[in-house]
């Protein structure tokens, strides 16, 4: 089979791999269906975050079961299925929990930008959909895998509820789809912090009420203005840098919620801020497989339509130009099918 493996800063290539087999017998092997460009990737794209080796990349599935080891008994061949970017078990007490991406037994699960892929701990970890989906649900499928997931954290991290008042930091696709979650959850006011108009105008589609421009100091006085000097309830932090993390420190209320689920590059945290601030900050990478089986639910249903991130469709063998478009942020977010 084909797929993408990235070399070194600004350099994927599309080629030929080795098919995956069944290395445990608890693996399963599906036939990759849709996969995406994400956020992170860009971190070893651009070189910030490097890659020692040429690497597969891609974590960000849904597809159709092909194979399973003798051990899996969750899903079978045939099923359409859609899993998280970490592989669990969902029985260990941090499963148990709801805190997958956290399992003992956690796995990354990568290359996924390739016609085929091994799924470590398959009954854990895949989430079979109740028949095979029409093709135009295909996207949001898709974003189940980890950005729709992703918001869906940051803003139940945030204790997002009806009547609240939220601040989302970041206008990429989980900014974005947390602004989705955030209306979902019943926010009242949703602040979408964006310069890009065409993101913008997304934002509002999925349920923001006000979009502020400024950042920092400028961004912060704005949110004060705009909450009567109080703060937001809940911010929504989906960045990963000092400025957003401030950002988000700083526009919260005493006593309010940050969900933070941007990966942090260069943040650190000043204690005597921190301890003044009085606010309760909860993240860290989403627990996708705890919300697969109620957001498989409202996109089936058609509730929600998470899938209008992907602004890009792309045939896989170019997946490069994907990349490309989302560096340049040309894209909000880059679909691909084998
Ligand atoms: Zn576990």
């Amino acid at each position: 089979m084909r797929g993408a493996v990235l070399y070194g800063p600004g350099d994927v290539r599309f080629e030929e791999r080795a098919d995956p087999k069944i290395v445990e017998p608890t693996d399963a092997i599906i036939k990759v269906t849709a996969t995406c460009v994400c956020g992170s990737d860009l971190w070893s794209y651009r070189g910030i975050q490097p890659v020692a080796e040429p690497t597969p990349f891609g974590h960000e599935y849904c597809g159709v079961v092909e194979e399973v080891g003798r051990a899996v008994t969750a899903v079978k061949p045939g099923q359409f299925v859609i899993g998280s970017f970490f592989a669990s078990d969902n029985t260990c007490p941090h499963c148990r929990a709801g805190y997958h991406s956290s399992c003992q037994h956690r796995e990354l699960v990568g290359g996924a930008q390739a016609a085929l892929l091994r799924v470590p701990l398959a009954d854990g970890t895949l989430v079979p959909t109740p028949g095979v989906p029409p093709d135009d649900l295909i996207p949001s499928l898709l974003t189940l895998s980890d950005v729709m997931g992703t918001g869906w954290f940051a803003a139940d991290a945030a204790d997002v509820r009806p009547g609240k008042t939220v601040v989302v930091v970041g206008d990429g696709a989980v900014g974005l789809l947390a602004v989705l979650s955030a209306r979902q959850m019943g926010a009242e006011r949703i602040i979408a912090m964006s310069r890009h108009p065409t993101r913008q105008t997304l934002a509002r589609e999925f349920g923001a009420t006000d979009i502020v421009t400024e950042r920092g100091d400028e961004g912060v006085a704005r949110i004060m203005e705009l909450t009567h000097g109080v703060g937001a309830d809940a911010v929504l932090e989906c960045v990963g840098t000092q400025e957003a993390m401030m950002q988000a420190i700083r526009s919260t209320r005493p006593g309010g919620h940050i969900g933070y689920v941007g990966v942090p590059h260069g943040v650190a945290l000043d204690g005597q801020k921190l301890f003044f601030a009085h606010v309760r900050l909860h993240g860290g990478p989403a627990p996708v497989r705890r919300y697969l089986p109620d957001l498989i639910g409202l996109v089936w249903n058609r509730t929600i339509n998470p899938g209008k991130v992907f602004d890009l469709k792309l045939p896989l063998d170019r997946v490069a130009d994907g990349y490309r478009a989302m560096d340049e942020r040309r894209a909000i977010k880059a679909l691909l099918r084998p």
